[in-house]
Formats: C-alpha cells, structure tokens, sequence
C-alpha cells in the first residue's frame, strides 16, 4: 500500500467521521424544537390478554416526523435524546400527552410509558409524575412505566429510591426488554417489578428456535415462581402465539394484535384477534 494511499484513506475516514458528527449536532438541535414544531406524535400498540383477546392496555411509542427525513426511527432518535438531555423534555411531553389521551378512554386500560435513566433519576420526577396525573385526572394505577435493566445500572439505590416511591404512589413498573443487555436475575429479586416483558428478539421464532423457546419457556417459569405477569412483546405469527399459548403465557403484545397506530384506530377497539 502507497503512502499516498494511506493518506487518501484516512482523509476520507476523517471526513467521513466529521460528517457524522455534524449529522447528529443537527439532529440534536432539531430535537430541541421538534416538540413546538409539532413534529412529535404518539403511536399506541394494544396489549392483549391472551384467554379472551380482551385489550388490557396501550404501549404509547414515541414517533417523529422529522420535517426533511420524514419519519426516524425512535432505536435512533432516542439515544440522541438520551446523550443531550432532550429526553427530560420530550419524555415530559410524552407522559403528560399519553395520560391524558388514557384519561379520555372512558374504559379503565392500563398505559404503559417508556421511561429514560435520565428522568428516572432527576430529582423531581416522582413529583412530577404526580402532578402530571393529577391534572389529568389519571388513577395511578392506570399508568405502568417500562425501564429496562440499563436504568438500574449507574445508581441502583437511587433507582430502588424512585421506584419505591412511584410504588407507593400506586404507578406499576415493568421491566422492559427482559433478557437483553445488562439481564440479572437479582434485579427481579432487588426491584420492585409488577412484571415482566421479554425481549421480542426470544420472541422470534420461539416456535421453530430451540434456544429462544428454552428462555422464553424458562422466563414464563420465572414469571410463575416469583408471582410476576409475564407479557410477550413482538408477536408476530400466529405459530409463536400457538407456543406462548401452550407454555402458559398470559399477555401479548406485537404486530399479531396491532401495530402501534394514532389511537383513533383504537378507539372503538375492546378486543383484538390476531391476524395472520
Ligand atoms: P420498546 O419499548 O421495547 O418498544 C417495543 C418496540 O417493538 C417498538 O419499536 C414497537 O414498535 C416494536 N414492535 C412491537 N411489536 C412488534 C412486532 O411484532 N415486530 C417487530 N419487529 N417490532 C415490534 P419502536 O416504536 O421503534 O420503539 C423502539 C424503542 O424506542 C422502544 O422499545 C423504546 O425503548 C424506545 N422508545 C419509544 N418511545 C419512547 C419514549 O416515549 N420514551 C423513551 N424513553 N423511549 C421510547
Ligand atoms: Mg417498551
Ligand atoms: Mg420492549
Ligand atoms: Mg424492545
């Protein structure tokens, strides 16, 4: 290889990783501002009980339509949101935008809301929880905050702080993506969860997977012994539904039942069968 080469090739690579750069300065600005410009929305995903197909909730998922790129992917924009601290504003605006969209439901179904590490450890956030279900006039029971496993990491006592607060308050925890990333057992044991999500990727064809069917058959187990709900998220035939039915699985959720949609799709909506 000529030096010449070399050069050519690391000067495309720094200018490769300054166009990076640059991209995600421009889309943490335009994060900034995507709430006032109106381009955040809210798409709700039902939760289903798999005895009778009755809807028992809503997973609200945050979408954003950017006003160049159209469209972005939340697994993108999110991080983004996370790392600059924009989330503490948008995840605000989600929690108040979906509780008050549960309240108008006339039908007491649970909402599930995505939390952040970041809000879940600012200082104020079990008050503004509070606050934030009071003006709408939400019952805590009604709302159920999903956190993954990576919240608990950085400050585990502050973390245990928080969710017993919210606990008490009457808000449930789930713990979301349930055998990804930071998975420990000790932390159903150490944290107060009302129940537990596995990770669509076991999901994925648990019916014709071996390994995947061996742990999401061994979560529902875990489910029984520790008395916690065990909701299956990603389900998306009707052959790993047949799985979940058979190993005792109660709650579904995934693109079987619905895909997440405005909530005017929903609203007439009390139960879901699944269609292949
Ligand atoms: P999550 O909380 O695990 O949400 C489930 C994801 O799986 C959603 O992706 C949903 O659209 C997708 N999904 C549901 N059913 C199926 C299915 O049958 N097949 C497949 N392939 N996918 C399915 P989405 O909406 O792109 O969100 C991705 C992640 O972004 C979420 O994962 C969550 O971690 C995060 N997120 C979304 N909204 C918010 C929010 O308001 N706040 C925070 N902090 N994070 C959010
Ligand atoms: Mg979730
Ligand atoms: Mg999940
Ligand atoms: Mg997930």
């Amino acid at each position: 290889r000529s030096k010449t080469e070399g050069r050519s090739t690391y000067r495309f690579f720094e200018a490769a990783m300054g166009e990076e750069v640059r991209d995600r300065r421009i889309l943490e600005h335009d994060l900034r501002h995507a709430i006032a410009n109106g381009e955040m929305s809210i798409a709700y995903q039902p939760q289903t009980h798999l005895g009778s197909n009755e809807v028992t909730g809503f997973e609200a998922l945050l979408r954003w339509k950017h006003p160049a790129r159209g469209d972005m992917s939340p697994a993108i924009f999110i991080p983004i949101a996370e790392e600059s601290g924009a989330i503490l504003a948008i995840g605000e605006w989600v929690m108040r935008t979906a509780c008050h969209e549960a309240a108008s439901w006339g039908r007491p179904l649970k909402i599930a809301i995505n939390v952040s590490a970041l809000q879940l450890n600012s200082p104020d956030f079990v008050s503004l929880v509070r606050e934030i279900l009071d003006q709408a006039k939400l019952d805590p029971s009604r709302l159920e905050l999903e956190i993954t496993e990576s919240v608990l990491i950085r400050d585990p006592d502050r973390a245990l702080q928080t969710l017993t607060l919210l606990k008490a308050i009457g808000v449930s925890i789930a713990m979301d993506d349930f055998g990804t990333g930071y998975s420990s057992l000790s932390n159903l044991r150490n944290f107060p969860f009302d129940k537990i999500k596995i990770d669509r990727s076991f999901v994925r064809s648990i019916d014709v997977n071996m390994p995947a069917a061996a742990i999401v058959r061994a979560v529902l187990g875990l489910g029984r012994g520790l008395g916690l709900p065990v909701i299956a998220e990603g389900v998306e035939t009707s052959g790993e539904l047949a799985f979940l039915n058979a190993e005792g699985c109660k709650e579904a959720q995934g693109y079987l039942f619905g895909r997440p949609a405005p909530i005017e799709v929903f609203r007439a909506v009390t139960h879901v069968e699944a269609v292949a």
